[in-house]
């Protein structure tokens, strides 16, 4: 059986001189701001008391927000998520946490001004994962746009959306000024002249008459963000628990049926409530609690992470946010040494069915080629593409883009058969998951006859909390770390990019024990992966390559690297070789399939270039 977190870190005041992180002191003892319980004994607590105030079925953000919002009020919550924890579209965003300026053309400004109040906040309470991003949006046209937005605020309708001249994309962000003129954490926005921009980016489309410099914000890992918001409400109320690979089963009088998709075994829980965030899958969830309904009309979009200097020179840092010939707006940025292409906007009926498809890449190449036709983009540069389905409103919309963005919360009254009331959580954006939370945590709530006794206005998010933001207090923290544990400035570094203020629980746990570099990737260790592993109920080898860390998605997993890894997680888990070699199967058959990356075990595959292979 794997030891618990704890038993593992002894008490030890001698130094220590290792291959990795050179002076190693055991550290004190630190705060605990993982999970501190193992998905096995979640589920025993589960079936020990199957009674819960609420049952939040989806652990996207939607859902894992709301889980940290009414377990700060107190509340006994259960979410249970069929796959891993940030499967969804969660995990397949553009990464954008941001006003929303496209919506203002169809008048949605309570959207925006909420939207921009949520960023800012975000940039508050999760300073470790989401920064300021510049902008810089192309401009083609003076006027154009103009009339069909028009039509659109006189209720005209508009074939699709407009193509935005300077005259659009003015109005929009001088309300984007407006909007944030109390609180503002960001420069306003400005105008950059033909010569201006062509000067900072040579590569871009000549035809461009300037371009407009804004800014919104980034999220560098919702994943982790998502499953920090997991922790928080595990942390905040003893009775809240969050438990992957669990599925709806049925209902049985006033108990749902929970399969455990690790075991197939199948339990009951009594839920007061149960509130559907199922995202894309909203309507088949409700399907299984015994409900009939068609509020999902989810749209499938897809993104390429692209490894190629040129473009991520051409990038120079900011985002570049821009309009394709159909009226969609496209982005290319920077992200951890990659770009980020993207995206498309396809409905979709089967949420499982969502891959990003050749002419999906087809689409995001030939944009990224107008916009920057000095770049030459190879389709094997690709290192790996994913896809996810918006879980927005059934509508009428001639364009998937013309779809309110916004949020909403249908609630189907008990019945007979099923005699608890359902929450349906429909819409939203990854940037607006707190104020969509609080707005159902007050109802549920008033269902409840609870009183709400916080706000999580304030509330910092995981590594978010005592984050240090100056240099100063950064290089404190540094030094301070570096005694303590022994480990290397710059190795605490990426810790403290990666984990946030919880970096400082990762380091003494990496010092506490021998630890090195891993053979097939120097920049993690042996020991921080078991932590992840340990602390972040990370169930299969993919959990870990593809949502505790973004190893795949930025095209740094080989064969030889899944291999060592899931031989970590092996001890951990105590799992067979047999489990073990399945692990890896399982983890390339998905990331094949799901991510278009061949983790095929020649060595040969790699390229000239000695970069990891990639389907093409
Ligand atoms: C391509 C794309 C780009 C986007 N870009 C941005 C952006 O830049 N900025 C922004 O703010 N927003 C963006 N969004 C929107 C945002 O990502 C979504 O609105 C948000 O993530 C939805 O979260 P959710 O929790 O409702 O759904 P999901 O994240 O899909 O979560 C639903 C969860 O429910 C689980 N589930 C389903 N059925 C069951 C069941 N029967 N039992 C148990 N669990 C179940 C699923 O496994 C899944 O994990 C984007 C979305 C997409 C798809």
């Amino acid at each position: 059986m794997p030891r618990p977190l704890r038993e593992r870190r002894p008490r030890c005041d001698s130094v220590r001189r290792d291959g990795f992180g050179g002076l190693r002191a055991a550290s004190k003892e630190t705060r605990t701001t993982s999970f501190s319980a193992g998905r096995q004994q979640v589920l025993d607590r589960v079936r020990a008391r199957p009674e819960t105030s609420v049952l939040i079925v989806g652990g996207g953000v939607n859902g894992a927000g709301l889980f940290r919002e009414i377990a700060l009020q107190g509340v006994d919550a259960l979410l249970i998520d069929k796959s891993d924890f940030c499967a969804g579209a969660s995990a397949a965003s553009s990464r954008m946490i941001h006003g929303g300026l496209r919506y203002l053309e169809f008048g949605e400004f309570k959207l925006v001004r909420e939207s921009l109040r949520e960023r800012n906040l975000l940039l508050r309470n999760a300073p470790h994962g989401v920064a300021p991003l510049r902008t810089t949006i192309p401009i083609f046209s003076r006027f154009s746009g103009v009339l069909s937005c028009v039509r659109r605020f006189l209720g005209l309708g508009g074939e699709r959306p407009p193509n935005r001249g300077a005259l659009m994309v003015k109005v929009g962000l001088t309300f984007y000024d407006f909007f944030t003129r109390k609180d503002r954490l960001t420069p306003r926005h400005r105008f950059l002249s033909r010569a201006e921009l062509l000067a900072r980016r040579p590569h871009l489309n000549p035809n461009v008459i300037g371009a407009a410099v804004y800014y919104d914000a980034w999220i560098t890992y919702p994943e982790r963000l998502c499953l920090e918001l997991l922790m928080d409400g595990e942390a905040l109320c003893p009775e809240a628990r969050a438990v992957n690979y669990v599925s709806l089963a049925g209902v049985e009088g006033d108990s749902v049926s929970l399969r455990d998709e690790a075991t197939g075994r199948v339990f009951q829980v009594r839920p007061r409530i149960v509130v559907n965030a199922a995202g894309a899958w909203v309507d088949i969830a409700n399907r299984a609690l015994g409900r009939e309904t068609a509020f999902i009309g989810g749209t499938k979009g897809a993104h390429l992470v692209i490894d190629n200097e040129d473009l991520l020179e051409s990038t120079q840092g900011e985002m570049v946010y821009y309009e394709n010939p159909d009226g969609r707006v496209a982005i290319v940025f920077p992200w951890l040494g990659k770009v980020l292409a993207g995206s498309t906007d396809i409905p979709i009926d089967d949420p499982d069915q969502a891959r990003c498809e050749e002419e999906e890449v087809d689409y995001i190449l030939e944009s990224v080629h107008r916009i920057f036709p000095g770049v030459a983009v190879e389709r094997s540069q690709i290192v790996s593409r994913f896809s996810g389905v918006r879980p927005l409103p059934r509508s009428d919309a001639a364009q998937p883009g013309q779809v309110s963005r916004d949020h909403e919360c249908r609630v189907t009254e008990p019945t007979d058969e099923v005699p608890f009331p359902v929450y349906s959580l429909i819409g939203g954006k990854w940037t607006t998951f707190r104020a969509f939370a609080e707005q159902v945590a007050d109802r549920v709530l008033e269902r409840l006859g609870r009183e709400r006794r916080a706000s999580s206005e304030g509330l910092a998010i995981g590594g978010g909390k005592d984050f240090h933001r100056t240099d100063e207090a950064r290089g404190e923290w540094l030094a301070r770390l570096r005694q303590e544990t022994g480990l290397a400035e710059a190795r605490l570094s990426t810790l403290l990019e990666r984990y946030g203020s919880r970096a400082e629980e990762m380091a003494a746990f990496c010092a506490d024990g021998p630890d090195s570099a891993l053979r097939h990737h120097a920049g993690y260790s042996a020991r921080e992966i078991e932590w992840v592993v340990r602390c972040e109920r990370a169930l299969h080898l993919d959990d870990l390559v593809l949502r505790r860390t973004a190893m795949a998605l930025l095209g740094e997993l080989t064969h030889d690297l899944a291999e060592e890894l899931a031989s970590i997680m092996a001890d951990v888990h105590s799992w067979s070789p047999e489990r073990t070699r399945d692990e890896v199967r399982r983890a390339a058959e998905l990331l094949r399939d799901r991510c278009g990356i061949d983790l095929a075990p020649q060595a040969a595959r790699q390229d000239d270039r000695g970069r990891p292979p990639t389907k093409t």
